[in-house]
């Protein structure tokens, strides 16, 4: 027996690493089992196989730009820090296109080539701001990726403000530009957890809904877990199987990108935040777990760039970008920059001894390799 073969049978997990080495999905019982390993390392080096096995030595990164159009918001989830009420006047904010071009504008002659914009769900604005906010920015840098709303901000558009079924609503934004969806507003899907955590919120099945027609229109999109409050190991579980379902049938996800919670300023701060033990374990049972997906992004503004460095040896293949104007997570408390150079990620990526790889939206490396935003559209789905 090797050395490494005794680790992973004093960490109780020899039977699950002969299903990864084999390439064998892992069922749910396997990922609880995981949840419960506190032997970091022996879950580390598998995750690790698989993400060198999906992604070799590489690691990538995008040039990207964070925008957040407004924060006046109808809900009110509990773990919110960002948005305001409508009535709350102190605090809020909503930008006019022009502004929001002119940043994108400077932010693409610097050489990003993604603007990742998201917002609250205003209860005013026009369905108009959204299309005319898309074409702006397209017009003020034609080849820059637009990748905007989550699936709540869509239900809310559509819903809402445009009164039109969800598909006619993404075919009216993708027509505007739209590039992809962003993966935020998951959470965690359990009823009961969103409940208590995000009461109002749309379902799972909903948040499932939006991503499965924009897949189904041949287009690509990320998921999010929002993990570290309330939910257990078993509601984690639930929220893997649900993303790894839909990826079964659509194959539209690029990638996982989880997050935990931050704790100032809302209404959960008694919950702390969780380890970097945590984070690390979650990470590389998303890796192992996920089998059809090729990506498993490190959100460094939530883990702050040291950790997520060390995440690269945890299963993860990606460290997101370089953000540049973060909000959400910092007005919820966190103490990380709120963007990255390239020369830092660089350097972080060299340091943990991968290969630093500039990709686009799609994660598809831009070293020569050909980039294809699309899927098949409808008739070749399943
Ligand atoms: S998380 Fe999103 S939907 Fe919930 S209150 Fe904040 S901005 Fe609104």
């Amino acid at each position: 027996m090797s050395f490494m073969d005794s680790i992973l049978e004093r960490a109780g997990l020899a039977d699950i690493s002969e299903k990864v080495f084999a390439a064998q999905r892992l069922t749910d019982d396997d990922a609880l089992r995981l949840y419960a390993v506190r032997d970091l390392n022996a879950l580390g080096y598998l995750a690790n196989h698989v993400r060198e096995r999906k992604n070799g030595n590489v690691a990538t990164y995008v040039l990207n730009l964070y925008l957040n159009y407004s924060n006046v918001c109808i809900l009110s989830c509990q773990f919110c820090a960002f948005a305001r009420r409508p009535h709350e006047k102190e605090g809020q904010f909503t930008y006019d296109i022009e502004e929001m071009a002119r940043q994108t504008k400077e932010a693409s002659d610097r050489g990003i080539t993604e603007v990742h914009i998201v917002g609250g769900l205003h209860p005013k604005l026009p369905f108009s701001y959204y299309t005319e906010m898309i074409r702006a920015l397209k017009a003020a840098s034609p080849d820059l990726c637009v990748k905007a709303f989550t699936a709540i901000e869509i239900r809310h558009l559509a819903e809402r403000i445009a009164k039109k079924p969800i598909r006619e609503t993404l075919e009216l934004l993708r027509e505007a530009g739209l590039d992809s969806l962003t993966g935020g507003g998951a959470e965690i899907f359990d009823p009961g957890v969103r409940d208590q955590i995000c009461r109002g919120k749309e379902s799972a099945e909903e948040w499932l809904e939006v991503h499965r027609t924009w897949h189904r229109m041949g287009r690509r999109s990320t998921c999010t877990m929002l993990y570290g409050h309330v939910e257990t190991p078993a509601h984690r579980v639930d929220h893997l199987r649900r993303l790894r379902e839909l990826q079964d049938e659509t194959g539209g996800f690029t990638a996982l990108v989880p997050f935990a919670f931050e704790p100032e300023h809302n209404k959960l701060e008694r919950l702390g935040r969780v380890s970097a033990f945590e984070d690390l374990r979650n990470l590389a049972v998303a890796r192992l777990y996920l089998d059809i997906f090729d990506h498993i992004t490190a959100y460094w503004i939530s883990l702050g760039l040291p950790l997520a460095q060390v995440a690269l040896s945890f299963g993860v293949d990606d460290l997101h970008g370089t953000i540049q104007q973060e909000k959400i997570f910092h007005m919820a408390g966190s103490k990380t920059p709120q963007g990255q150079t390239v020369a830092t990620l660089e350097r972080a990526i060299r340091e943990a001894g991968r290969i630093p790889v500039q990709r686009n939206t799609f994660y598809e490396q831009l070293n020569g390799h050909k980039a294809s935003a699309a899927l098949q559209p409808d008739a070749a789905l399943p």
